[in-house]
């Protein structure tokens, strides 16, 4: 499998990439291994599923979490956030469900005690840098530090790359020390040309048992993710399913 293959430009960035918003995918393997790619483009389309194949080819990463019972994951990078964190902790308490919060570690420097209320409240964390880099345009060595120094702060031992974006070599580094971990379900409140009631409709759409749903608790998504959520909990309610908080590896 030595032999390179004339795969276009596009795709043979020295990266072993795996991009989930917008145009998705890209497998690359040099020299002793294979190339391989595939893409996925979504053109917009959030909400989506990630297809099966595209997970398949990261075994080692978790998508999604058991889909027999009754519990799925609601997820929130990018905090903690003075006043998104709390709003979204009210509708989690008094709807008695359970998320995971993929912290970055200056905010969590910068607003330490609702860090503090994450974790009193039953919820889990995650590291998801310190600074927000994209693993892409960030070197191995600076990448892994800033994993390493979110990691003394919040020691939860559960990892979302910022965007998704990851070399094969920073997903290996990190992998030896904690879990990864993406999504199967984009419900696009990131996105500043759609409206709450939009993402929920396509958010709605894909919602069932065993997904691992993102949201974000910060200022460019504010305007859409409390009214999804609201619409979320709701519908999880008529469902009778129960948002959980994903394991921490090492924590009880
Ligand atoms: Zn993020």
């Amino acid at each position: 499998m030595g032999a390179k293959i004339p795969w276009p430009a596009a795709v043979q960035a020295p990266h072993f990439t795996v991009a989930l918003s917008g145009t998705i995918g890209g497998l690359y393997w040099n020299q002793n291994r294979c190339f391989s790619t595939f893409l996925y483009e979504i053109a917009g389309v959030y909400a989506t599923r990630i297809p099966e194949p595209v997970t398949s080819f990261f075994p080692e990463f978790l998508w999604s979490g058991a889909s027999g019972g009754q519990e799925l994951h609601l997820t929130f990078d990018d905090g903690p956030h003075p006043e998104w964190t709390p709003r979204i902790l009210d509708m989690l308490g008094s709807a008695g469900h359970k998320g995971t919060f993929f912290c970055v570690g200056e905010n969590v420097e910068r607003y330490p005690s609702v860090f503090e209320r994450i974790q009193d409240e039953g919820h889990s964390w995650g590291n998801h840098t310190m600074r927000h880099e994209s693993g892409w345009s960030t070197g191995q060595y600076a990448y892994l530090k800033s994993f390493l120094q979110c990691e003394d702060i919040t020691g939860s031992g559960l990892f979302r790359p910022p965007y998704g974006r990851m070399t094969r070599g920073q997903a290996k580094a990190i992998a030896m020390r904690s879990r990864i971990v993406m999504w199967d379900l984009l419900t696009g409140d990131f996105d500043q040309k759609r409206t709450a009631e939009q993402c929920l409709t396509s958010t709605l759409g894909h919602l069932r048992p065993g997904s691992i749903a993102v949201m974000h608790d910060s200022d460019k998504a504010s305007p859409r993710t409390p009214g999804l959520l609201a619409g979320i909990l709701h519908e999880m309610e008529e469902q009778g399913w129960k948002g959980s908080a994903l394991d921490m590896p090492g924590h009880p």
